[in-house]
């Protein structure tokens, strides 16, 4: 049985949620005693649960769609796209490379310990938990999911509790496939987060706000455990007056909208050459039309807004900014629709330049000098995703070099967190630790050092008294360390 508990608001609760705290801390003594046990660190263990999961994602493909709908809009072509399909890849990928990747991996010994073999052997934690957000709520759970099988651990996940039918669907599959013995979740808010956060995990693996991920880290630090912290921030788009200015507008105009904007590698703003900026916004409300019609409300393509605390927030971000509205700009609450947005020229101590705008709103700054754009950039916390439309390899070079980014893609926007060949994560204020593919198995294993020594062969040179001079171990360490 799969733990259900639903958060109430705090004033009327303080029974339930320690009914919610002592269920957590059963689901944590059965998961250790269950991970005593060795079986989930059996290879075949856990390839068979990872083939046992993808099934019953296929079997739920079609609710996993519907709860996408309902909580964000989700066309089911983008729901596929952008959340199971991609689940899909990490599995195939996973259940292919595990056997590879968990084996034992050989390193060489320095000759001063002759004689002695040196290998990385790769161990699961033990129990870890896993924080979900709401915006691609099925694959930000259970992508985390896979590595933490994979790498041999018993997972608890707490989905976000805003994108309320996938939490749903996600515990059906979960109770499905699982005994909560080895894997299990529990549904609710914060509250419940809090209540678990409160016990002794071996790892957290937490993807959401950058505040939020300060507290996950605090509680994390009263343990010493590891974490992963995928988190948010501005992730700022460069397009350089070499750019090609109408395929950048078609792939910033995608990256952008996909899923109302609501993504957390999404372009934040532009930061445009002057030369090309009318033209620019001229090709993005072309690629905007083109994507989602003339009334995008009326477009299958175009979800919503997750919630009123969001569309209100997103509205006085427009609001309260000197910019433009330059295209767009229908606000519906009744239908949480805030229309694609286009914002010429905000002031950069704009709320909309300040804060993560996580929603359909594009701000576009020109530029005249690359170098003095680029220090705005600096001076702000490192970005998640960093963006350079431009044909020149000189400027996308620079651009790389000189700004810190959890990841960066040159001339196309959010493709890179689609490959299983390279890790996906923040820095500085947008995250700390990576994923997907070898690296999520890496994420959620310890790599454990291990030196064998021979029992064949004991030289004496370490042992006391010491038989050499000072002159003669420093000649050693260099030949032999
Ligand atoms: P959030 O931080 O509000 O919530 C994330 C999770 O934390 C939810 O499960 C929520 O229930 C829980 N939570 C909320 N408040 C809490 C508290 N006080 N104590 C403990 N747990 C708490 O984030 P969100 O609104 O779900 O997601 C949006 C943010 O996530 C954006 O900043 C976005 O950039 C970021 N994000 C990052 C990535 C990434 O891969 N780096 C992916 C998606 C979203």
């Amino acid at each position: 049985m799969t733990m259900m508990i639903q958060a109430e608001p705090q004033t009327a609760i303080v029974p339930q949620i320690q009914d919610i705290s002592h269920a957590i801390s059963d689901a944590i003594q059965q998961q250790r005693a269950f991970f005593a046990t060795n079986q989930t660190k059996n290879i075949d263990f856990r390839i068979a649960q990872l083939q046992k999961l993808r099934k019953a994602i296929e079997e739920h493909e079609p609710e996993i769609f519907e709860a996408l709908q309902q909580d964000l809009g989700k066309h089911y072509m983008e729901s596929f796209g952008t959340e199971v399909g991609l689940v899909y890849a990490e599995l195939d990928h996973c259940i292919t490379n595990l056997r590879q990747w968990a084996k034992d991996k050989k390193v060489s010994t320095p000759m001063f310990h002759f004689k002695a073999e040196s290998f990385v052997q790769y161990e699961p934690y033990g129990i870890v938990l896993i924080i979900g957000p709401w915006n691609y709520p099925f694959q930000l759970s259970l992508l985390p999911l896979v590595g933490a099988i994979a790498a041999g651990n018993c997972a608890i996940l707490k989905p976000s509790e805003l994108a309320s039918h996938t939490a749903a669907v996600t515990r059906r599959i979960i109770e499905k496939v699982f005994t909560p013995k080895f894997v299990t979740l529990f549904e609710g808010g914060p509250d419940v987060a809090q209540a678990l956060l409160k016990n002794k995990f071996d790892y957290i693996f937490f993807t959401g706000s950058t505040s939020v991920g300060k507290i996950v880290y605090k509680a994390a630090a009263e343990h010493l455990t590891p974490v992963t912290l995928e988190l948010g921030g501005k992730s700022p788009c460069f397009v350089d007056k070499t750019a090609d200015v109408d395929l950048s507008a078609k792939r910033i105009a995608w990256g952008k909208f996909l899923n109302v904007g609501q993504t957390c590698i999404a372009p934040d703003y532009i930061l445009v050459h002057e030369s090309v900026k009318d033209l620019l916004i001229e090709r993005l409300k072309k690629y905007i039309t083109d994507f989602y019609g003339q009334n995008p409300r009326q477009s299958a393509y175009y979800g919503k807004i997750i919630n009123e605390r969001n569309f209100k927030r997103l509205q006085h971000l427009v609001n309260s900014s000197s910019g433009k509205v330059v295209f767009g700009g229908d606000f519906s609450i009744t239908s949480l629709y805030i229309s694609p947005t286009i914002i010429d020229n905000p002031d950069m101590n704009d709320a909309i330049m300040q804060e993560e705008i996580f929603g359909p709103i594009l701000p576009i700054i020109s530029y005249n000098n690359l170098a003095t754009a680029m220090e705005e950039v600096k001076m702000r916390p490192k970005p998640l995703a960093l963006y350079v439309f431009s044909r020149s390899s000189e400027i996308q070079r620079k651009v790389l070099q000189e700004i810190s980014s959890g990841s960066a893609c040159i001339n196309d926007t959010v493709a890179q967190f689609a490959n299983s060949n390279m890790s996906f994560g923040g820095v500085g204020e947008s995250g700390i630790g990576g994923y997907h593919g070898k690296s999520t198995f890496e994420a959620f294993s310890h790599a454990k050092s291990v030196m064998s020594k021979s029992l064949i062969i004991d030289p004496p040179l370490r042992y006391l008294p010491f038989k050499m001079n000072l002159a003669t171990l420093k000649l050693l360490f260099k030949k032999l360390v």
